[in-house]
């Protein structure tokens, strides 16, 4: 067997498809082979499949494909181009790559495969690819999967970032958190990011969303805020906004009881609207120690504020195992509290449980990794080359994030050392 018909195998090329020259670069260890379409080959137009006659063939293009042995492997060819009487000038579809990408479909496989052991930087490094180049073949992976799959109603959304080793490598990841899945990826954790992800969906799917779950994150905030204005108001759940609804709850439950206790002459309550809104970092002692000071005189007003600041231990979970017993315990409390206010938040709460329990969990532990198990394809389509195996929907994906462990403190909900 020649050197040609070697690769000419384990490329799987066929006809009309022939390898015609290897060429060896010891220096550069890389290996070149260059491919052709052999003369008189029917040539289908990539729109239509119609037959076309030949135009010209394109400049040289070249995709990275698996190693020969420790040689880098680069497949060259000029490709056709046809013109159809329909489409015009077009570029014939080669059957070892997709369209535009720079890899062959095997070399993609292998990288889903390897994505699926560690992340993109692993990736990078394991592959010699740069970081582009992986982060690429991750969105197209995750592109493809979508690409598959029959657009469904979303009801509970999580957005969230994922940092990869070099702080500015950052991706926008949103998910359908019942399902859990990846709907979306996009470059940086701008607000700019996220908006686009908000254009792409039609105004209906914008309307039957109930509540987007997030970390206090502004410029996703921001994005958000201006996607949903106007929107049947979807809720949105980041540890600040619960606390803002919660400390509404207990600005409700100081009016009726202030106004209560005033008719009979206790004016306990007046003048502390601002001592139950404050938060942690602007109580000061004086402000702690008339906070005990009502709570032990059994208030309502107190024991609604023990409930809010309670349930801002939640956004420190990152099991959901423990967030659910914590919410439960959390839920039975504000339900016995006999205070309307609360317990209707409470009860919003319990509605999207799931949904933020699948968000604490995969935030800042490896940034739904599970939820892009997330068929992310390795279903491609060309002739002439073995298909790699489907990845099935049981497959994680794991893309671990450098983002550190969130704190215990209920009122930094957010990441230790992060910078938000
Ligand atoms: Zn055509």
């Amino acid at each position: 067997m020649d050197d040609r018909t070697l690769y000419q195998t384990i490329l799987g090329l066929a006809e009309p498809w022939y390898v015609a020259e290897i060429e060896v670069r010891p220096a550069t260890e890389e290996i070149w082979v260059r491919v052709e379409l052999r003369d008189g080959a029917t040539l289908v137009c990539p729109d239509c499949g119609q037959r076309a006659p030949g135009y010209d063939r394109s400049v040289e293009r070249r995709w990275r494909h698996l190693d020969t042995c420790q040689f880098r492997t680069v497949l060259a060819a000029r490709v056709p181009r046809v013109q159809c009487a329909q489409h015009g000038v077009r570029q014939i579809h080669v059957p070892w790559a997709e369209d535009r990408s720079r890899f062959t479909l095997l070399f993609e496989a292998l990288a889903i495969r390897v994505l699926r052991e560690t992340t993109v930087s692993g990736l990078a490094g394991v592959l010699r690819l740069s970081w582009e180049e992986a982060a690429g073949i991750f969105r197209r992976a995750v592109a493809r999967g979508l690409a598959r799959r029959v657009r469904e109603r979303v009801t509970v959304l999580g957005v969230d970032e994922t940092s990869f080793q070099k702080r500015y490598d950052y991706v926008t990841v949103v998910a359908d958190l019942p399902r859990r899945r990846v709907l979306w990826v996009g470059d940086h954790r701008r607000q700019e990011t996220l908006a686009a992800f908000w254009t792409s969906l039609v105004p209906a799917e914008r309307a039957g969303l109930e509540a987007v779950v997030m970390d206090r994150w502004e410029p996703y905030l921001a994005a958000t805020r201006a996607a949903l204005a106007g929107e049947p108001a979807a809720i949105v759940f980041d540890g600040y906004h619960v606390a803002q609804h919660l400390t509404h709850a207990v600005d409700l439950v100081r009016r009726a009881e202030q106004s209560q206790l005033r008719r009979a002459g206790d004016d306990r309550l007046d003048r502390t609207r601002y001592l139950w809104l404050k938060g942690t970092k602007r109580r000061t002692g004086a402000d702690r120690w008339r906070i005990g000071q009502l709570r032990r005189a059994g208030l309502k007003v107190g024991r609604a504020w023990a409930i809010k600041e309670a349930a801002a231990k939640l956004w420190t979970y990152h099991s959901a195992t423990w967030a659910r017993k914590y919410f439960t315990r959390w839920y039975g409390w504000a339900l016995r509290s006999r205070l309307e206010p609360i317990k209707r938040v409470a009860r919003m709460m319990r509605r999207y449980l799931d949904g933020i329990l699948v968000y604490l969990e995969h935030r800042c532990t490896n940034a739904l990794s599970e939820a892009l198990n997330a068929k992310i394809g390795g279903q491609v389509s060309g002739s002439g080359v073995p298909q790699p195996r489907e990845l099935s929907a049981g497959d994680p994906v794991s893309l671990r994030t450098t983002r550190p462990k969130p704190t215990l403190n209920p009122e930094e909900p957010t990441c230790e050392g992060g910078d938000k």
